[in-house]
């Protein structure tokens, strides 16, 4: 598997770890874009939101719950940004599902 976040997720790859359990894994994203810049990846490999099946839909509810339980830990108590990209549309780069967590300043909306 060539997958950058399955290495990083083994650890072939090194990262700064936020937060981990059994079905997921959260580390500081290399280029933030924000003060708080997480991003939150399921353990398995799935390539993006559009490849989640239904039986993983308890598995995307968990990673939205880690992503504020993190945004919890680090203080975002004006609000923070949960952020999906999907597909070549939606600006896609690493193909394996991954939610942005980004707080810690004023966020534009829309995005560009
Ligand atoms: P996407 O554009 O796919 O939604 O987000 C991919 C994110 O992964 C980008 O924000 C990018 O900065 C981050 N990223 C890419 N390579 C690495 C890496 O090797 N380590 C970490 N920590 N983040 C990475
Ligand atoms: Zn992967």
């Amino acid at each position: 598997m060539s997958c950058l976040f399955c290495k990083i997720i083994e650890g072939k790859i090194p990262s700064t770890a936020v937060f981990q359990d059994e079905l997921g894994y959260a580390f500081a994203d290399v280029n933030p874009q924000a003060p708080v810049h997480v991003l939150i990846v399921p353990r398995e490999h799935i390539s993006s939101l559009n490849d989640a099946g239904t039986e993983k839909q308890a598995l995307l509810g968990h990673l939205l719950w880690a992503a504020a339980e993190i945004a919890r830990q680090k203080g975002l108590t004006n609000g923070y940004r949960i952020v999906v990209n999907t597909g070549d549309d939606g600006g896609q780069s690493v193909e394996h599902l991954h939610l942005h967590l980004l707080g810690g300043r004023s966020l534009a909306w829309p995005p560009g």
